[in-house]
């Protein structure tokens, strides 16, 4: 259901409940206030005429009779009987259609001193009644024709009242609620219009203060995101294909050329080594590229040992000097860094390799003179720390934020080979490792990239 109408509904049963809740307790107190007056009547008009009949001598049942034809008590249809000691009925003013009233009654009367009774629309009234010398019962009986039209007349009136205040708020209900929610309306509106086409639109925040703009302003934040992260990804992939498109035009080139003539068995040698290389490279950046589609998600979590991590540098050193003899790794390792659980840390040997081989070949490419790095491994009781440090061209204070944003290459780099891929890619897996990835750099001096992992503590392994 529409909110709309819920809080339409609820607003109307909440207004019904209250409503009939006074209607009822006024009808109530009106209906008693009509009772107790219209007793009130009876018994003062009992007590008169039974005054007159049993108090003074010279009226007698026959004369009251007169006397109260000919005078209005204002009582309608009113009827009395006057019971002596012995029950026996010694005074009523109608002898023919007078209520009969049995000695149950009458001694009710004597034991309770008062006694209500409804019966044929009348409400009767029997009093006991003690004079000089003897004790009567008397009953008064009337209908109280104008209480209870007026009763009547009172219950009619507070039913139209209900019925016609509940439409009345119905409609009221409606209108605010309309004009509470329309704003959210006009939100959703504005919200549905926008696509991927037009993700840089916002929606209306109106006054800036109520809840309704706190939620327009959310939807704005997020718009922010959304609309930044679809920036990424937009150049992300136009970068990745041109990564990939350069190498392949510069193959189909090669590939076109040696085909336009005859060439001695030595040039086409020449040409396949190029190509193989040029498909080596490509192979490179799609290996990182899916790398970097890896570390994105928690999944690459999943495959976390216990792993060494001097042995690991050994491992990749080695494996990118028998690439490139001409580099140069030195591993150096702090004095009390004795105990192999200091050197242990939590994480999948595959992702870490690939950031520490990034990371050497990078400070020796960029170090042309000597390609040499210095890799210095520190601890503290909760971390290992593992330092590149190389004196080669050192990174532009301008790029040292920019450095680790995927295909972004420092300014003064350009005439080496590379694509830009691999310190996000070491950022990201230092940042699933759950370390810290720092670099301090000089230009003209020299870089250092630092990393700083947990360690596996023995309890842990
Ligand atoms: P690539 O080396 O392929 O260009 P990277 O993502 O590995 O891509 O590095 C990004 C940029 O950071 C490089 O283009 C370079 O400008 C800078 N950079 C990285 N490591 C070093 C370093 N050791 N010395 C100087 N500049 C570096």
């Amino acid at each position: 259901m529409e909110i709309r109408r819920k809080l339409s509904y609820q607003f109307i049963l909440i207004v019904a409940l209250i409503l009939l809740l006074s209607f009822i307790s006024i009808y109530i107190s009106v209906s008693s206030f009509r009772k107790e007056t219209f007793y009130a009547r009876l018994e003062s008009r009992a007590l008169s005429v039974a005054q007159l009949l049993i108090d003074v001598d010279e009226i007698n049942a026959e004369l009251l009779r007169k006397i109260e034809k000919s005078s209005s008590s204002g009582l309608p249809y009113e009827q009395i009987s006057i019971f002596d000691y012995h029950n026996e009925l010694i005074y009523t003013s109608d002898e023919k259609n007078g209520i009969i009233f049995d000695t149950a009654q009458i001694n009710e009367v004597r034991l309770k001193n008062e006694l209500r009774i409804k019966e044929r629309n009348f409400e009767i009234l029997g009093l006991f009644y003690k004079s000089k010398y003897d004790r009567f019962v008397v009953f008064i009986g009337a209908r109280d024709v104008f209480g209870l039209e007026k009763l009547s007349n009172l219950r009619l009136i507070l039913l139209i009242v209900f019925f016609i205040s509940l439409i009345i708020v119905l409609f009221a209900g409606l209108f605010y609620s309309d004009r509470a929610l329309s704003p959210i309306i006009k939100v959703m509106g504005q919200v549905d219009k926008i696509g991927v086409s037009n993700l840089n639109q916002r929606v209306d925040e109106g006054n800036g203060k109520d809840e309704i703009a706190r939620l327009a302003s959310t939807f704005n934040e997020m718009l922010e995101r959304i609309e930044s992260a679809f920036k990424v990804q937009k150049n992300f992939i136009s970068n990745a294909s041109h990564e990939l498109r350069t190498p392949l035009t510069i193959i189909t080139g090669q590939l076109e050329i040696v085909l336009l003539n005859e060439r001695e068995p030595q040039e086409y040698k020449t040409v396949i080594q190029s190509v193989l290389e040029d498909i080596r490279n490509l192979n490179k950046i799609s290996d990182r590229l899916l790398m970097l589609a890896q570390t994105s998600s928690e999944v690459a979590k999943i495959n976390f040992s216990a792993v060494r991590v001097d042995d690991l540098l050994w491992l990749v050193t080695n494996e990118i000097v028998k690439r490139k003899p001409e580099y140069k790794v030195s591993i150096t390792l702090n004095e009390d860094l004795d105990d192999e659980n200091m050197l242990t840390i939590s994480g999948s040997e595959q992702l870490l390799k690939t950031a520490f081989s990034n990371l050497i070949e990078n400070a020796c490419k960029y170090s042309p003179a000597e390609k040499k790095v210095v890799v210095a491994l520190k601890n503290d009781s909760e971390s290992l720390q593992i330092s590149f440090k190389d004196n080669g061209i050192g990174i532009p204070d301008e790029d040292i934020e920019m450095i680790f944003q995927p295909f972004y290459r420092g300014r003064n780099s350009l005439e080496y080979s590379g694509s830009g891929i691999g310190l996000s890619l070491a950022e990201r897996i230092v940042k699933i490792h759950s370390g810290q990835l720092k670099v301090n750099s000089k230009m003209g001096e020299g870089s250092e990239f630092i990393l700083i992992f947990p360690l596996l503590h023995p309890s842990k392994l």
